[in-house]
């Protein structure tokens, strides 16, 4: 029996013992084809020797200096790296440990932006019911999956919520992509105004939605209107990058693809490509600028903020992926494996939707094409899906997210932008054998 409390208490997971690439190996010497990241994560694969060269340098170095008494010239570059490519006015760089920790200081700094203006009545966010922020209280109470928030609701700020984007579930019939995204913008400034703008901080919303829908990615236009309701009422809008961000896309930050700056952004998952356990919170200007002309301080910290090797590992993976034109290759191999995914599944009885972004690609599983309607929860497709994949040799993400009191099974492919052709071939074999599999049980 493990000590570790795992995901599951009553299964053991096979032990991982190395990796190379795209592949992890297990301790009985099975090898499985790493087409998920992990969870978007590993965007450089594994076992860099630039990356890892970085990080022993860095732990030759200084392997820890608190931020209470030092900062370090690999947290300053870093922080010069993101500020340098991020979208237009971010100028601060809040280093953390991940994607949690990374929306919970995002929050926060929200609250105290408005706070040091004396506007203290603003306690409010508001966010769409299919998102997922994180496990912590705060990013539990923004996130819209339910089945997560359940059994900690008592101890959760109140969050009001708006319909996400997901086209392929809710644009009505002859309904245009236009009128559809004006319903859900309509929906957003009502929920505003029923709030009390006066009362609300900010929008939380992932560009392209990850662990709650497998790879939704916006209809043209939803941010820029986005953008426009925020700016009418003052309040903040927070871009959860922590899954879609960092290149997954084929672009950085997957906001660019949407011509809208946010005020805040929240990065994780392939910022340190999982080489080390890292976060980021990107800030306006503005928003630094009120704090440090107000109280001079963010009323925020952990300990291991600005870690040096968590930094170094940061910096490297995103040194490579410029060196080697990785954002080019995420557009290049997204486009191969949508196509793949196309040909295999494209007539699929039981694959609804392909869809995502670059290297962040999502397929939907429902009983029926033509209605629509997803399996029977209780028979977790998506599980069975993942447990098959597993037994072929191939890591994807599974995801059964409750919308709107309805569960949809999903398989979201993140694999790292190292891949080559025929691995994705050999990806999207694999996962057909799987979803077949698992459809027969
Ligand atoms: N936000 C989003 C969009 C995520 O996908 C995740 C992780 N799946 C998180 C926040 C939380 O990140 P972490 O698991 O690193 O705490």
């Amino acid at each position: 029996m493990s000590n570790i409390i795992h995901r599951s208490l009553r299964q053991t997971p096979p032990i991982a013992t190395h990796a190379s690439g795209i592949t992890v190996f297990d301790n009985a010497g099975n090898a499985y084809l790493d087409a998920s990241g992990g969870a978007a994560v590993s965007s450089l694969g594994h076992g860099h020797p630039d990356v890892i060269a970085a990080m022993h340098r860095q732990i030759d170095r200084c392997a820890y200096a608190h931020t209470a008494f030092f900062t370090t010239e690999v947290a300053e570059e870093l922080a010069q790296t993101l500020v340098a490519k991020a979208p237009a006015g971010i100028q601060g760089v809040y280093l953390v440990s991940g994607g949690s920790e990374a929306m919970e200081t995002a929050l926060k700094l929200a609250r105290q932006y408005f706070a040091e203006a004396g506007e203290t009545g603003r306690s409010l966010f508001i966010a769409r019911r299919q998102s997922y922020h994180g496990n912590t209280l705060g990013a539990l109470a923004v996130g819209g999956n339910e089945w997560r928030r359940k059994p900690f609701a008592p101890l959760l700020m109140e969050v009001p919520r708006v319909s996400p984007c997901y086209e392929y579930r809710d644009r009505r019939e002859g309904q245009s992509v236009d009128a559809y995204t004006a319903c859900l913008l309509d929906e957003l400034e009502t929920a505003i105004i029923k709030a009390g703008p006066e009362k609300v901080i900010g929008f939380v919303a992932e560009p392209v939605v990850g662990a709650t829908g497998g790879a939704i990615p916006p209809t043209p236009g939803y941010f820029k209107g986005v953008r426009a309701i925020c700016d009418r009422y003052g309040i903040l809008f927070i871009a959860d990058e922590v899954m879609c961000g960092m290149g997954r896309t084929g672009t950085l930050f997957a906001v660019e693809q949407e011509g809208v700056a946010p005020d805040i952004i929240t990065v994780a998952k392939g910022l340190g490509g999982g080489y080390q356990p890292i976060g980021a919170v990107l800030a306006q200007g503005a928003i630094v600028d009120r704090l440090r002309h107000g109280s001079g301080a963010f009323l925020h910290g952990h300990t291991y903020i600005g870690h040096p090797v968590a930094a170094a590992a940061a910096l490297a993976v995103q040194q490579v992926i410029e060196r080697d034109n990785l954002l080019e290759q995420v557009q290049r191999r997204g486009a191969t494996l949508k196509r793949m995914l196309g040909d295999v599944f494209g007539k699929h009885p039981h694959v609804g939707d392909i869809r995502g972004r670059g290297l962040f690609l999502g397929i939907e599983l429902v009983q029926d094409r033509a209605t629509k309607a997803p399996f029977a929860p209780e028979r977790k497709l998506h599980a069975a899906i993942k447990n098959e994949a597993m037994a072929r040799g191939l890591m994807v993400y599974p995801m059964g997210g409750t919308i709107d009191g309805q569960r949809g099974d999903h398989i979201l492919l993140a694999p790292p932008f190292i891949v080559s052709a025929g691995e994705l071939s050999e990806i999207v074999t694999r996962l057909s054998e799987a979803v077949d599999a698992a459809l027969l049980k």
